[in-house]
């Protein structure tokens, strides 16, 4: 790519002027100006390439500019661009088709949303009027979307300033044996205790005020943390036990992000609702969705569904799902995405882990990885503090520079970085970005103690 620098000065401009970022104060951010991607990579105006290690926001799971995809996306542009939600539509009927053969049990029929809050939304009221219960139960250490409701069950820090509308809504502690709250030191007592934690909380909640139990099948931003074998088939019993909507929310760890088509799938468990967006279309365009079974669906079989979006099950957003999905299983995608992780992504971190005193944990499967940084191996300090902001979380900063002075894009999040880049990425890209980790992480290492 030729170099634009004035190009790039005035998207910059442009920005500062008049664009709101989110999560953000907004003199406070130097967004960088992008003028291409493509595959694992993109680049600025000055010429500087990246190597994508976050895939966006973990939504570029086939990469970027997949020409399949964006022929596709002309093509429906070309002969539908848009049409309103109550019609049946040649790509929004194949799109749900693809998805309902993919998603595990009786998930068969499609609610199309905008993105993955909307579908979290969406999902909450199903069970909310499904069961006639008004409490949902989420976890602490989970990310659930930017809305209302799906802010108010989301266990981090995003929560805080919208908790006005928070009603209705209980947090537990989902296992995490690294920072277990649990005193646990095998993943078996973990597993046994988070379950019986959860089963004290709904007994004292009270059982049949609790509608949905929601949860990420393997929590993504709030750190990568795989759960143990048996908790989400526990989780599946107590559900089952008390008659509560049992929601897995894979809108990051969907459409192939563990190396399988959805993260429900390694761990055998069948879900009542399943959340995605992200991966479905690789981000192209917008597009989320609620899986729904059997049962649920039929709660609104001769009862109206009080709810919807203009845009549910937009054409353009559909047809791109169409061809993802179809590039996913022509290209054996979900199978590059786990074998990729177990013979390299995996081992390879542990030996970067085995050289640098900063790595307290690496944890993750298929593309989906963290390193859990500390301050102090034994003690378990995070490198820096829950929530940190400004000076207090200068060592990510200096890490993440590092990274990008090598040319690798980090996906960092408070402690961690986040190793998740697109599922189509060669191994030997993957070797560079992990060369370009490995002397990022002598920075981070000098903040140890
Ligand atoms: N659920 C999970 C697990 C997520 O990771 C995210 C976004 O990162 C969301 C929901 C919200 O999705 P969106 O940003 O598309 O609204």
């Amino acid at each position: 790519p030729q170099p634009n620098p004035e190009v790039g000065a005035a998207v910059k401009a442009a920005d500062r002027a008049h664009v709101f970022h989110s999560w953000s104060a907004q003199d406070l951010i130097d967004p960088l100006a992008v003028a291409g991607a493509e595959g694992s990579h993109f680049w600025d105006y000055d010429g500087r390439r990246y190597l994508d290690f976050s895939s966006g926001l973990v939504f570029t799971n086939i990469g970027y500019q997949h020409p399949k995809v964006v022929e596709a996306i002309q093509r429906q542009a070309a002969h539908m661009t848009t049409f309103a939600p109550a019609f049946a539509v040649e790509a929004r009927s194949e799109a749900a088709r693809l998805i309902a053969e993919r998603t595990p049990g009786d998930l068969d029929k499609i609610f199309f949303t905008n993105g993955g809050a909307d579908a979290v939304e969406h999902a909450l009221r199903m069970a909310r009027l499904h069961t006639g219960r008004p409490k949902v139960l989420s976890a602490y250490r989970s990310y659930h979307g930017g809305t209302q409701q799906a802010v108010n069950v989301t266990g981090d820090p995003r929560r805080w300033a919208s908790d006005s509308g928070t009603a209705g809504v209980v947090h537990f502690w989902a296992p995490f044996l690294y920072r277990s709250r649990f005193y646990a030191e095998t993943e078996e007592q973990e597993c046994a205790r988070a379950l019986e934690h959860l089963e004290t909380t709904i007994a004292f909640e009270g059982p049949a005020t609790v509608a949905a139990i929601v949860l990420e099948t393997v929590p993504g931003t709030a750190g990568i943390m795989v759960p143990p074998p048996g908790y989400l088939a526990g989780v599946r019993e107590i559900c089952d036990r008390h008659g509560i909507v049992f929601v897995l929310d894979e809108v990051m760890a969907g459409f192939g992000r563990t190396g399988e088509w959805f993260a429900a799938d390694l761990f055998g468990v069948v879900p009542d609702l399943m959340t995605f967006a992200k991966g479905v279309n690789s981000g192209y365009v917008p597009l989320g969705g609620v899986a729904v079974s059997e049962e649920i669906a039929g709660t609104f079989a001769r009862r109206p569904y009080p709810g919807g979006l203009t845009y549910s099950g937009h054409p353009l957003a559909c047809a791109a799902a169409v061809a993802t999905i179809n590039v996913m299983a022509e290209e054996g995608v979900v199978e590059h995405a786990a074998d990729l992780g177990a013979r390299v992504l995996g081992p390879e971190l542990r030996e970067l882990a085995e050289r640098h005193p900063s790595v307290g944990e690496v944890r993750g499967v298929g593309m989906f990885w963290a390193l859990d940084l500390v301050k102090n191996r034994r003690t378990r300090e995070p490198l820096v503090p829950y929530n940190a902001t400004g000076d207090a979380s200068a060592p990510m900063a200096a890490f993440a520079a590092a990274a990008k002075a090598r040319g690798l894009w980090p996906f960092v999040n408070m402690n961690r970085t986040h190793v998740v880049p697109p599922c189509t990425i060669t191994e030997a890209e993957l070797k560079e970005g992990l060369a370009a980790l490995d002397a990022a992480l002598t920075v981070a290492d000098q903040y140890t103690e």
